[in-house]
């Protein structure tokens, strides 16, 4: 080997140990975005494309994932991915996101609204969160399908997809870490994943179309504040994890949702509007419950 050829290798390995010391180092923040649990948000043609009032509200997802976006970097995150979470997931206004983070865009996504996490991230955030169908005083409460989800549970346990992404997050081992949404939202996830995940209260629900909100300005410099601290306590914040099987109940609006959903191999009737199945992995139990909502459509 010539010199300049052992030169060569010692540079590449150099530079291998500097990278993956980096690697080591980074905080790498996963935030998602929906948009019923955005601050001003209260009615459907406000989260609709085509609504009066959407071309404000994508908007403001966009200001609150920036919000979310400059604590996650005031807390030293090194690497971060938005991944818009909501309807046709094209709504974050790409051209006035923060640059230092990058986009997960359009639909459909094989993780949907976790769209690219893995084992990599140390912190998940959930911006515009709302809570599950069926919820008292949940801003525009749904779970994942208005149109045809009545209730869902896992082993038991009714769940949102506030819950349902937590559990997918935990799935690789990261742990959700701040929350933005209305106050029942808030109840519904320091329920579920203890009281150590940091709520951002950006409204005070009234009713299903009616709240009492920060004004967006206002709930940003909440977000901002609550995702630094999210992030600075991710260590005491445990990942949502759940051994399997998994068993899934999904009741919905009619019988005829639920004759279409069985019509799959493995889902089972287990009422006149309801479905049921099980599966061993909770990627696979996820994947099973999107095709299910799917088919009943
Ligand atoms: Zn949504």
């Amino acid at each position: 080997m010539t010199m300049r050829k052992l030169f060569g290798c010692f540079a590449v390995s150099v530079l291998v140990s500097i990278l993956s010391l980096n690697a080591g180092q980074g905080i790498r923040v996963f935030i998602s975005v929906d948009m019923e649990g955005l601050a001003g948000v209260v009615a459907g043609d406000q989260v609709s494309a085509g609504g009066s009032d959407y071309g404000m509200a994508r908007r403001w997802a966009t200001e609150e994932a920036n919000a979310a976006i400059q604590g996650a970097l005031d807390a030293g995150a090194t690497e971060i991915i938005v991944n818009d979470s909501h309807g046709s997931m094209r709504n974050i206004l790409a051209h006035e996101l923060n640059p230092a983070a990058r986009l997960i865009t359009g639909s459909p996504k094989p993780l949907s609204m976790m769209q690219g996490i893995d084992e990599t991230f140390d912190a998940v955030i959930f911006i515009g969160y709302h809570a599950r169908a069926g919820s008292f005083d949940g801003v525009l409460d749904h779970t994942y399908s208005g149109a045809s989800v009545y209730s869902l549970t896992v082993n038991g346990r009714e769940v949102g997809e506030t819950e349902l992404n937590a559990m997918i997050a935990g799935y690789f081992g990261v742990p959700v870490v701040m929350v933005a949404g209305d106050r029942t939202l808030s109840e519904q996830i320091r329920d579920m994943l203890g009281g150590e995940v940091v709520t951002s209260v950006v409204k005070e629900s009234i009713g299903r179309t009616a709240a009492n909100t920060l004004v967006p300005s206002e709930a940003q410099k909440l977000i901002r504040d609550n995702t630094r601290r999210g992030i600075e306590m991710r260590n005491q914040i445990s990942p949502l994890r759940h051994n399997g099987p998994y068993r899934y109940e999904i009741e919905f609006l009619n019988s005829a949702q639920a004759e279409n959903a069985e019509l799959i191999p493995g889902v089972e009737r287990s009422g006149p509007r309801s479905v049921e199945f099980i599966q061993q992995d909770f990627i696979e139990s996820f994947r099973l419950f999107r095709a299910v909502l799917l088919v009943a459509r």
